[in-house]
């Protein structure tokens, strides 16, 4: 499965991969700019290539909150926090944030 997934993205690309997506999860399947995601602090917004104390550590230089910098851009990922080059919030946040669980499949009698 793993194999055929890895062969699917470089027969099409990441595009691909979207709408494989989003046709097994409908609905579910959202698009976050990256932009400045690593760049942002994830507990007080502020952006700043200087929040990124080196490749690994992410430390505000507002705030001082420090984290791993991939766990602070996953973070403002994952809550749609994506920012514009101009440092204005690039998306309204969804409301239905929490993860959809798939009813149990059918079992035959
Ligand atoms: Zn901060």
């Amino acid at each position: 499965q793993k194999a055929g997934l890895n062969r699917a993205i470089l027969a099409g690309g990441w595009g691909l991969l979207v709408t494989r997506l989003e046709q097994k999860a409908p609905g579910r399947v959202e698009k976050v700019p990256a932009f400045f995601t690593s760049q942002r602090c994830s507990a007080c917004g502020y952006t700043a290539p200087g929040n990124r104390e080196s490749q690994a550590v992410f430390r505000c230089v507002t705030c001082g909150h420090t984290d791993n910098a991939d766990v602070n851009a996953a973070v403002n990922i994952a809550a749609g926090r994506a920012v514009t080059a101009r440092g204005g919030a690039a998306l309204a946040v969804p409301v239905n944030r929490e993860p959809q669980h798939c009813a149990p499949p059918l079992v035959g009698v």
